[in-house]
C-alpha cells in the first residue's frame, strides 16, 4: 500500500513520510505542528505521516483567503460561473489516482470513491450555474424610497468535514461556497488528509481561481480545528461531523456572533411494512447500512419490521447479507471495504458486545470476515445484523456508524412513526410499501430532512440535505446549501 501510495503522491510532488499536506495560498506547504502518523486500514501498518497544520497556518490561510475573496468578487458573476465551470475540468485524466488515494488513506473500495469524484464534479457544474442567478430583490415598502435588497458572500468561511467521504464532503461545501462568491479555508479529518488538498490544487488551477481562493489545513481538532474556528476573518462556520464536535464547533462560533451549519449524524429509520414489495425492501436494507461499510451519516441503522412480515423478511435478509463480499478496497467484487480506523473498529465491536450481553441476538456478522486475504490484518468486521433490539438498548438509539443493523418490530403505523421518531437525530429515513397513501402519509410524519419513499440513500446536488434534532441544521445542496453562504444587504434610496 506504501508503494501505491508514494507512487500516487508523486504525481503531485509530494512525499508520504513528509507530507506537505496543506493547500495554502495556491501551494503545497508542510505543517508546524506534531507529527500525525496514519495507519493503513487494511494491514494495521503505518501508511504516511504529516505535521499538523497549526495556527500560523491557519493565519496564513485566512490571509490568503481574504485577499483571494476581493479578486473573486472583482470578476463578474458570469466570469465566475465560467471558471467554477473550468474548475470541475481540473479533474480530467485524474478520476482513477484521487479515487485511488481516497481508496488506500480511507479504506473504501475503489469503485465507491470513483463515484465520488464524479459527485464533485456534477457540484461544480451545478453550483457554476448558480454564479449569475443569484438575483437580489425590490421590496414595495409603504413609502417613497427604492428599496433593494443585495445577497452578499459572508467574506471567508470555514469549513470542517469528516473521514468518511473526505474528496465527496469537500467538494459538496467549496462549490457553493465559492459560487456564492466567499474565499474558504478547510479543515479535512485529520484521519483523511490529503485529497481535500489535491482536489484543491486541480479545481484552482484548473479555473485559473485566484490562489489562496481556497485553502486546504489539515491537522487535529483541538490544534488546527480550533484555531479556524477561532479565527477573526471567518466570518461562518460550516461543520460536517459528530454531534458532539458540531456542538463544540457552534459554541465557538457563537462565542464570536459566527453563524454555523450543521451536517451531523443519524440513525436513520428503514420502515418495512407487510405490503412492500419485499425483494426491493430486502436489496434496499442492504444497501442503506452495509454500503461504505456503515460509515454513512444517512445509513439507515434501524431496520423497523411489521411484526407479520419479520420472520420472512429476516431469513431472506440474513441470507442475502452472509453472501457480500467483504475484500480489500481493490478488489472489483467486494462491496465492503475495513472500518477506516482502529479506534472506530474498537467502538464497534464494543457496541456489539454490549448489545449481545442486554439480550440482543446475533442474526449475521459480529467478527471477522472469514477468507480474507493474509494482508488483511486491519479492521474488517462481517456485515452485522441484531435482532430482538428494543428502544432502550445504545444499539437502538446512538449512532453506530459501522456495518451494523438493529433490528426493531411494530405493529401497525402509528407504532412505526413513534419508533421512527424516537431517537434524537433526524437526518434521513424510508418507508416501504406498495399502499402509496399510508407510505406518503408515514413518510410526512417523519421527523427527518430527507425521506425515501421504496427506495433508500437517493441524494442530488439539487436537492436540499440537512438534518432535524441532533442531526444539526442549516441545510446543504440546492439553492438552500447556496444561500447558507450568502447574507442580505438591504439598501433605502430616497427618492
Ligand atoms: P468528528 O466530529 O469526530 O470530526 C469531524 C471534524 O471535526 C474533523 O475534521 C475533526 O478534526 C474536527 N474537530 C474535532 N474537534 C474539533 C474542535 N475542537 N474544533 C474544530 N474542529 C474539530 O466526526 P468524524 O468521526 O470525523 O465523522 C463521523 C461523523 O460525521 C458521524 O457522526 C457522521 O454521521 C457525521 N457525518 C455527517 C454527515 C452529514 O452530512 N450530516 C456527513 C458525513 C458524516
Amino acid at each position: 500500500a506504501r508503494e501505491r501510495l508514494a507512487e500516487r503522491l508523486d504525481a503531485y510532488g509530494l512525499t508520504a513520510d513528509a507530507l506537505a499536506a496543506n493547500w495554502i495560498d495556491g501551494r503545497f506547504v508542510e505543517g508546524e505542528g506534531e507529527l500525525v502518523t496514519l495507519m493503513d486500514p487494511v494491514t494495521d501498518a503505518p501508511l504516511l505521516s504529516y505535521r499538523d497544520a497549526g495556527a500560523a497556518r491557519v493565519e496564513a490561510a485566512a490571509s490568503a483567503a481574504e485577499r483571494a475573496q476581493r479578486e473573486w468578487m472583482a470578476l463578474t458573476a458570469s466570469e465566475r460561473g465560467r471558471r467554477l465551470y473550468r474548475a470541475a475540468t481540473g479533474l480530467d485524466g485524474h478520476e482513477e489516482r484521487l479515487a485511488g488515494l481516497e481508496s488506500l488513506i480511507a479504506g473504501k473500495p475503489q469503485r465507491d470513491c470513483l463515484g465520488e469524484v464524479g459527485k464533485v464534479r456534477e457540484m461544480f457544474e451545478y453550483y457554476a450555474g448558480w454564479c449569475d442567478k443569484q438575483h437580489g430583490e425590490v421590496i414595495d415598502v409603504p413609502s417613497s424610497h427604492l428599496n433593494y435588497v443585495q445577497r452578499v458572500p459572508y467574506g471567508v468561511v470555514g469549513q470542517i468535514t469528516p473521514w468518511n467521504a473526505p474528496l465527496f464532503t469537500c467538494g459538496w461545501q467549496l462549490a457553493p461556497a465559492l459560487a456564492a462568491g466567499n474565499g474558504v479555508v478547510l479543515k479535512p479529518s485529520e484521519l483523511t488528509p490529503i485529497t481535500s488538498a489535491i482536489l484543491a490544487r486541480l479545481l484552482e488551477r484548473a479555473g485559473e481561481l485566484p490562489p489562496g481562493l481556497i485553502n486546504i489545513v489539515n491537522g487535529l481538532g483541538p490544534s488546527t480545528g480550533a484555531a479556524l474556528t477561532s479565527h477573526p476573518a471567518i466570518a461562518k462556520l460550516v461543520f460536517v461531523g459528530s454531534p458532539e464536535t458540531g456542538r463544540r464547533i457552534a459554541e465557538a462560533g457563537a462565542s464570536r456572533l459566527v453563524p454555523s451549519v450543521l451536517e451531523l449524524g443519524g440513525k436513520s429509520a428503514n420502515i418495512v411494512f407487510a405490503d412492500a414489495a419485499l425483494d426491493d425492501a430486502v436489496a434496499g436494507a442492504q444497501a442503506a447500512i452495509f454500503a461504505a461499510a456503515g460509515q454513512s451519516c444517512v445509513a439507515g441503522s434501524r431496520l423497523l419490521l411489521q411484526e407479520s412480515v419479520a420472520e420472512a423478511f429476516l431469513a431472506r435478509l440474513t441470507q442475502a447479507v452472509k453472501a457480500i463480499r467483504v475484500g480489500l478496497p481493490d478488489d472489483p467484487a467486494a462491496r465492503m471495504g475495513p472500518l477506516q480506523n482502529a479506534a472506530q473498529y474498537r467502538r464497534v465491536q464494543q457496541l456489539i458486545e454490549q448489545a449481545l450481553a442486554e439480550g440482543a441476538t446475533l442474526l449475521a456478522g459480529g467478527e471477522r470476515p472469514a477468507e480474507l486475504p493474509d494482508e488483511a490484518q486491519g479492521y474488517f468486521l462481517a456485515p452485522t445484523i441484531l435482532g430482538d433490539v428494543t428502544p432502550e438498548m445504545r444499539v437502538a438509539s446512538e449512532e453506530i456508524f459501522g456495518p451494523v443493523l438493529s433490528v426493531l418490530t411494530f405493529r401497525d403505523e402509528a407504532e412505526a412513526v413513534a419508533l421512527a421518531n424516537g431517537t434524537r437525530f433526524g437526518l434521513a429515513g424510508a418507508v416501504w410499501s406498495q399502499d402509496t397513501g399510508k407510505a406518503l402519509r408515514v413518510a410526512h410524519q417523519l421527523r427527518a430532512g430527507t425521506v425515501w419513499v421504496n427506495g433508500y440513500k437517493s441524494i442530488n446536488v439539487m436537492s436540499p440535505f440537512g438534518g432535524f434534532g441532533d442531526s444539526g441544521y442549516g441545510r446543504s445542496s440546492g439553492p438552500d446549501g447556496l444561500r447558507e453562504y450568502t447574507t442580505t444587504r438591504s439598501v433605502w434610496v430616497e427618492t
